[in-house]
């Protein structure tokens, strides 16, 4: 974006393990999307493929405009009393409780479906803790993103900025899946750790699903 000059370009890429022909090797949007499952990323780097860029210009056509502005609007209006206000609040890590809830939170590499630390790695404390703009209770406006105009507002923010793992809030923040296999499926309770394994798997360009289970 800063090589050309305009920062609607998109980009998606693959890092160094699509380079490298690591077959869990994810596709990488934003910085923060992978495309992340049966490694497209090691076609992509078997084919010299680095990269593909684009640039939108035209608008989207609807059949019926203002229906569709209508339906948008009601959605957001009554996002805050539907079903899915905890995945806008709390994202996908909200399911963490609700898989625990049901004794199919993969634990210790899936010996056991319930994990004793799960509070630890949950929505509601990834809310409190290591969102950005947490400490000054600003994280419902800076530590939550969206895809393009969604307004769920599902992706996460996180930035720690002291301890032992600081994450860079331009790689987002961990998904439901991330927490799992990095975090229960390992017998991991570090919130901090888990954030810190989702960034260095976006950076690199890696499945955090395979990578974490791989480990476990
Ligand atoms: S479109 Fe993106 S931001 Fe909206 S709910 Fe889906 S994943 Fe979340």
């Amino acid at each position: 974006k800063q090589e050309l000059g305009d920062d609607k370009i998109e980009v998606l890429q693959v890092g160094p393990a699509g380079e490298k022909g690591v077959r869990f090797a994810a596709i990488i949007n934003m910085s923060t999307r992978a495309n992340g499952r049966t490694g497209m990323g090691a076609v992509m780097g078997s084919k010299n493929l680095k990269a593909v860029v684009v640039r939108g210009k035209a608008r989207p056509t609807a059949a019926d405009k203002a229906r569709l502005n209508q339906i948008a609007k009601w959605g957001a209006d009554n996002l805050s009393k539907s079903d899915i206000a905890g995945l806008s609040k709390y994202g996908t890590a909200e399911t963490i409780g609700a898989n625990q809830s049901t004794g199919t939170l993969p634990t210790y590499n899936y010996n056991r479906g319930v994990f004793d630390k799960w509070e630890a790695i949950d929505g509601t404390t990834m809310y409190d803790t290591v969102l950005k703009g947490a400490a000054e209770g600003k994280q419902d406006r800076e530590g939550h993103d969206t895809c393009y105009a969604c307004t769920v507002h599902c992706k996460r923010v996180v930035e720690i900025s002291d301890g032992k793992y600081k994450v860079d809030p331009h790689y987002g923040g961990p998904e439901y899946e991330t927490l799992a296999t990095f975090g229960s499926y390992c017998g991991v309770d570090d919130l901090a750790a888990i954030c810190k394994a989702n960034q260095i798997c976006n950076m690199y360009g890696i499945d955090t699903i395979s990578c974490g289970a791989t480990i476990a």
